[in-house]
């Protein structure tokens, strides 16, 4: 089969080729014109370029495929023919834009040119029209501008500078004081700029305008800046962009005209209201790029009655039809209301989940749809994030209130360079007059971001918003000063390295570092979550190990601790020492006497994390780490432990030496230590069951789950299940209560995993340690790898740190193969996962593919969690139910 050679997809009132679906082909933006298109909106008509003709011309060296020409050119003459108008035309000319437009959305990292088709002849062709030379000047010398710097790289600042002049010569201060004398002036002087910088004439013929066009929006596709966009946003696996040819509409042409942009929701708070901004008498890009500050879209209810009432309508219209609160750009030529644009709106946390709520109360759509499309588990993150605590927002110093764009609280040292921000170890808020797409490395590095200049819709504020990110954009109560790197609200000045607080929920910028509490939900968060309890089959559970944080996990919907990691309960001030007296004892009677001493605070532990769990499962996983990390490492702490212990600064000195290992990762832990000190895994078995036996006593619930770690071979468990039988029974057979404790296994090196049927023989339950699975597996050391992991993500060499999100292709084989092994063995074998991929959607995914029972993670995702694993099951369902729609599913090797 050869290359697709359908390259061009019209859309308008009359002919329309694409839909919605097909986003890889078209691109969001031109997918949903032709969608709008075909449900009636008022879009103006044009064609898409497809990805897929981008790609070929760049990995044809620029060159177009053999009928991308022909089809353009047939593009025109759709368009041309819709419009009544003609491309380069001397009596009825017609004008287009061309946007680029990828799959997925990338704010600010394409180009657009508008006003495309306008040459010397065309311009006196619209003054005729119009009547209005102000106006086609005015376009045309946007469009040079445009042209030079987004086809040809002439820098904005020369066209910049030559207005400045020209206002200077004429004695104005604002652009709307030129005159149409003048801006014929100014675009004469703009065609010299651009054949001064690039050698050439300004292009004449509208077609050869198109053709550099397109090839400029194609080229953009790699450019540094959207290469590092993809990669910061994790996006892989598209081929390139889209190009949007569109009629233009006019904005700019009076009183009676304007463009907007508007969420049919509020996306900060999710408030069921038109929200957003227009400007009167502007083109699109004044709007977003901040130059002018726009007023609120209620004005235009007040100022156009019947405008707003027909714009409510449509957004209305496209927020049922998409099933999703939409993201709108419209324009108004002369009293006629065109949508250019709709998308999904980016949003916060917060209004996530209640636009979920609404819409489904609304019964825009099902509960199920809301779980799968409307929050993402990032979302349910976000609104785990910290606030500012009450009490010290009393005191606080506001030295600036700008717009709350992005919500949350952030606290950092304040840097005015994105370099910096990268940079920088220590936490940052980046301050900038306002961001461009350069700033992407240091606003993503930054704990939060700070702009004097731009809306709600500045790319400081959709960037941040998307990332949830805590930002406060406009702040025009303060003065940026680059070169001095501080800045001033008048009063106070706040220099580079001072510390500042952000609250992106009230726009106000604090003076100092605040102190920040953990966050509350509402209302709709707890319906959503309700509602994704109902859907979700694998259950979470969490790692914990005290009772605060089981506790913690159990409100938040914790069916159970998956990993309680003992060793963290002897680091506790008053055990260690105990701890270490075992390691240095010197015989199993001095081991024994030092274990009896951490028996009762183990005891109580248990007895404290059971009580939180009350009624549900609690694995405890038996002393996992190498000796040597309870031991001091430095010779004074040395010579202070060994004071404590009472024994010669010697003696423990040449223990700690003796203990020293080259792969400490390798070395002797895990079972080994069980193995090599029974009396250990002895004095845990005894602390559990004497605590599980405390609370059924107490008429409580109790369903221990022991767990031996770092198993790799079915001797290794047999003995260590023997020991912990044996404890069990002698305690048992004392009393009258019962215990139903099981006894299983972390399956986290590879030898287990591929032997999972011989270990399912003896062990009662697996549990993936996927942290030191993804280590023996790459042979990256869980320590060390960050030293290199950046660079080989950076090269492409891995998409992700393997150690966040599971790598299916290698790590996850054994998962599975684990997991199919030991249920060859026991079809009913309990199987989770507790390391941290637990708790990452993407892994989450595949955990619930693989059929495991549960996953674990920290208290604080365990509500991320829930929806990955609700999502898991729906996306699942979904392909099942619609297998023809193309639908990407990533775990399809
Ligand atoms: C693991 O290895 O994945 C695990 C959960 O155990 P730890 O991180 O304590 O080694
Ligand atoms: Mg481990």
């Amino acid at each position: 089969m050869g290359l697709p050679d359908k390259f061009v997809y019209k859309f308008g009132k009359l002919t329309t080729d694409g839909n919605r679906g097909m986003k890889p082909i078209l691109g969001g933006k031109g997918a949903n014109l032709a969608e709008m298109s075909t449900i009636g909106i008022p879009v103006p008509p044009g064609f898409t370029i497809s990805t897929e003709a981008c790609k070929q011309t760049i990995d044809n060296q620029m060159e177009w495929p053999e009928k991308l020409f022909d089809q353009v050119v047939e593009g025109v003459k759709h368009i041309e023919s819709e419009m009544g108008l003609k491309l380069g035309d001397e009596k009825n000319p017609l004008l287009i834009s061309v946007r680029s437009g990828a799959a997925v959305s990338m704010p600010g990292m394409m180009d657009t040119i508008l006003n495309l088709g306008i040459n010397d002849n065309v311009v006196e062709a619209i003054i005729r029209k119009t009547n209005n030379e102000r106006f086609a000047y005015d376009s045309y010398r946007r469009f040079i501008d445009m042209f030079g710097n987004v086809v040809m790289g002439v820098g904005h600042d020369h066209f910049e500078e030559a207005i400045e002049n020209l206002k200077k010569e004429v004695g104005v201060e604002l652009d709307v004081e030129l005159t149409a004398a003048h801006l014929r002036e100014l675009t004469d002087r703009y065609k010299a700029i651009y054949r001064k910088v690039t050698g050439h004439m300004f292009p004449d013929d509208p077609m050869e305008q198109l053709r550099f066009a397109v090839n400029a929006v194609f080229n953009s596709w790699n450019s540094a800046r959207a290469i590092k966009y993809r990669q910061i946003s994790n996006i892989h696996g598209l081929i390139g962009t889209a190009v949007n040819v569109q009629a233009m509409v006019f904005g700019n042409m009076g009183e009676s005209s304007g463009t907007g942009v508007c969420f049919t929701r509020n996306p900060s708070t999710g408030e069921s209201k038109l929200y957003g901004e227009f400007l009167t008498n502007a083109q699109g890009e004044d709007v977003v790029a901040g130059i002018r500050t726009p007023s609120h879209i209620d004005e235009l209810e007040q100022k156009s009655p019947d405008i707003y009432k027909e714009l409510l309508s449509y957004t209305r219209q496209l927020e049922a039809h998409y099933k999703n609160m939409q993201d709108i750009e419209f324009t108004i030529q002369d009293e006629n209301l065109y949508i250019l644009q709709t998308r999904n709106g980016k949003r916060t946390g917060t209004a996530a989940v209640k636009i979920a709520v609404d819409l489904v109360l609304e019964g825009v759509l099902s509960q199920k749809d809301a779980i799968r499309d409307l929050v993402d588990p990032e979302h349910i993150e976000q609104l785990l994030h910290p606030q500012f605590k009450e009490d010290a927002l009393g005191e606080n110093k506001v030295i600036g209130t700008g717009l709350p764009a992005s919500p949350g609280a952030a606290v950092g040292k304040v840097v005015f360079d994105s370099k910096l921000a990268e940079d920088s170890e220590d936490p940052v808020i980046l301050v900038r007059i306002e961001t461009s797409p350069e700033d992407v490395g240091g606003m993503s590095s930054a704990e939060g971001i700070l702009t004097s200049r731009g809306g709600m819709t500045s790319h400081a504020a959709v960037v941040a918003r998307g990332w949830g990110k805590p930002c406060v954009a406009g702040c025009s109560d303060i003065v940026i000063n680059y070169k001095t790197k501080s800045f001033t609200n008048g009063k106070i000045t706040v220099k580079e390295g001072d510390w500042i607080s952000l609250n992106g929920s009230t726009g106000d910028v604090i003076l100092g570092q605040k102190e920040l509490t953990e966050p509350e939900f509402g209302d709709e968060y707890r319906t959503f979550m309700d509602w994704v309890g109902t859907v979700e089959e694998m259950k979470v559970r969490t790692n914990a190990e005290t009772p605060e944080d089981a506790q913690l996990a159990r409100s938040y919907g914790a069916k159970g601790i998956g990993l309680a990691r003992t060793e963290h309960m002897f680091f506790k001030p008053g055990r260690v020492n105990f701890m270490r007296r075992m390691i240095i004892a010197n015989s199993k009677k001095e081991r024994i006497e030092a274990l009896n001493n951490l028996l009762p605070f183990q005891k109580q532990d248990f007895i404290e994390i059971f009580e939180a769990m009350e009624g549900l499962p609690v694995t405890i996983r038996l002393l996992d780490p190498p000796l040597h990390e309870f031991l001091p490492q430095e010779k004074e702490e040395i010579a202070k432990v060994a004071d404590e212990l009472g024994v010669s600064f010697e003696i423990l000195m040449n223990k700690v030496n003796q203990l020293k290992e080259f792969n400490p990762m390798l070395g002797h832990r895990g079972c080994r230590l069980g193995i090599t000190y029974p009396e250990i895994t002895e004095m845990q078995t005894r602390a559990i069951i004497e605590a599980a036996i405390e609370l059924v006593k107490a008429g409580k619930k109790v369903f221990p789950e022991i767990m031996i770690p770092l198993v790799g071979s079915i001797e290794e468990f047999r003995h260590q299940r023997e020991v912990v039988d044996r404890v069990a029974k002698e305690i048992l057979s004392k009393v009258d209560e019962n215990v139903d404790y099981l006894v299983g296994t972390m399956i986290e090196i590879p030898r287990a995993a591929i032997l999972a049927d011989q270990i399912a023989e003896e062990a009662d339950f697996f549990s993936f340690g996927t942290n030191d699975l993804t280590q023996l597996t790459y042979g990256f050391s869980r320590d060390d790898a960050v030293k290199f992991l950046p660079i080989y993500i950076a090269k492409g060499m891995l998409k992700q740190d393997p150690f966040q999100v599971l790598d299916e292709e290698g790590v996850g084989q054994f998962v599975q193969a684990g997991t199919r092994l030991g249920r060859m063995t026991n079809p009913d074998l309990k199987v989770g996962i507790c390391g941290e991929h637990g708790g990452d959607p993407s892994s989450i995914n595949f955990a619930y593919e693989t059929g495991l029972n549960y996953v674990s993670c920290s208290p604080f995702r365990v509500p991320v969690a829930h929806l990955a694993s609700a999502q898991a099951v729906l996306r699942k369902k979904n392909i099942e139910e619609k297998p023809d729609e193309e639908l990407v599913r990533p775990f399809d090797h």
